[in-house]
């Protein structure tokens, strides 16, 4: 029988594991900072009667260039933004990916700051882009100097910004995207997933765009507008930038169906991110309750949550999954995630916590903010990590 071994894969592939956050079907999910309220009904029926209207045309392919898409993105990011500053795709991996096809590949690299998105890594190993990890401080913070000093010491073709980070949730010091942007002898992409969520007085990468045709800011549909099984991720640049990424995509990319759906969603907008209201008081209060309680929690300006916990978090995770939470294992020594959801998903969350740790987690655990420090460099689920992503 032949298995993956005995195909003539590439070498750079060999020995890899795909992308896997665990999907179980367990009664709270939270691995995967998904929006946990579902599409309201008038917003069904809408999307409903918009993708209605394109099934008889279904003979024929989509605009490829999505631009009435486009016009209604654009329109929701302000900024001044115009159809030729945006660029939409089957969510904002498919965005990395075409960026980094467009401006990495080969002999290019690209530079990013872990703990970050694991799939950075993961899409620059897909489209033969060198991934070098210039890691964070102690306390996860990226700092102007270790930013300029890394690309100084790399000249990367691209540097990846995540803000808010993922897996640690807080948004970037605008400071280092200055500092980048001033150092950086390519591209600049700034991953904004969460945006929606940021704390008040948190600038947008957006803002920096006048001036700056190297920078790409890219967002998703997936978290605030709850739409992540649409899958649609857009980014906003100079025009420039929106051409180039045109050499890479497929053609007819976007399907008829996902165009529709996602104006209907941008139409209804102010419905769906009603709910970002509601989940930033869970995340906040998931933040307050676990200091109260004691445990090391990162600052988050996301949907999710960064907690420490005492000993193997392998183990916290596990005994949460039996309790029926699920919680994301990100590889971490001794850090877990939590996605914030409704208020009984909180409420679910910090019961099974609790009763997890019996009251006595923390400060005594492995990771610590201010405490040890982070390894330059350290690999956190990047798929080869081996650590609990790798159970499911
Ligand atoms: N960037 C970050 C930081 C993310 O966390 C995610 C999803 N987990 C994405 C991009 C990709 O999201 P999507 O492809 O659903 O737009």
């Amino acid at each position: 029988m032949t298995s993956l071994d005995d195909l003539p894969l590439r070498e750079d592939l060999r020995g890899r594991t795909p992308y896997g956050a665990p999907q179980l079907d367990v009664p709270v999910r939270l691995n995967t900072n998904e929006n946990s309220y579902p599409v309201p009904e008038p917003v069904v029926e809408a999307i409903a009667k918009a993708v209605h209207a394109e099934l008889a045309d279904l003979n024929r392919y989509p605009d490829r260039d999505a631009r009435a898409l486009r016009a209604d993105l654009a329109d929701y990011l302000g900024h001044g933004l115009t159809v030729d500053q945006v660029w939409a795709a089957n969510g904002s991996n498919e965005i990395l990916q075409q960026l980094l096809q467009a401006f990495g590949g080969p002999g290019r690299s690209v530079l990013g700051f872990g703990p970050a998105y694991s799939m950075h890594p993961l899409l620059a190993l897909g489209t033969g882009t060198a991934f070098v990890d210039g890691g964070r401080d102690a306390d996860f913070a990226l700092r102007p100097e270790r930013a300029v000093e890394r690309i100084a010491a790399h000249r990367p073709d691209l540097v990846f910004l995540c803000s808010p980070n993922n897996p640690t949730g807080t948004a970037l010091d605008p400071e280092v995207l200055t500092a980048v942007l001033d150092a950086a002898p390519g591209m600049v992409v700034v991953d904004e997933a969460y945006a929606e969520f940021a704390r008040p007085g948190t600038t947008s990468a957006l803002a920096a765009l006048p001036g700056h045709p190297r920078l790409v800011v890219t967002r998703t549909m997936s978290k605030a507008f709850g739409f992540a099984g649409g899958r649609l991720g857009y980014l906003a640049a100079h025009p420039a930038v929106v051409q180039a990424v045109q050499l890479v995509r497929l053609p007819y990319h976007l399907s008829a169906l996902t165009q529709a759906a996602a104006r209907a969603v941008l139409a209804h907008r102010t419905a769906l991110l009603a709910t970002v209201a509601v989940l930033k008081e869970q995340r906040d209060r998931i933040v307050s309750t676990l200091r109260a309680r004691g445990y090391r929690v990162a600052d988050s300006d996301a949907n999710f949550v960064l907690f420490a916990v005492a000993g193997d978090q392998r183990d916290t995770w596990r005994r949460l999954l039996d309790a029926g939470v699920l919680v994301r294992d990100v590889g971490l020594p001794g850090w877990l995630r939590v996605t914030a959801g409704t208020p009984a998903e909180t409420d679910a969350f910090l019961a099974a916590l609790a009763a997890v740790d019996n009251g006595t987690a923390v400060a005594d655990g492995a990771a610590a903010i201010g405490g040890v420090a982070l390894a330059d460099g350290a690999a956190v689920d990047d798929g080869r990590s081996g650590g609990s992503e790798g159970i499911a």
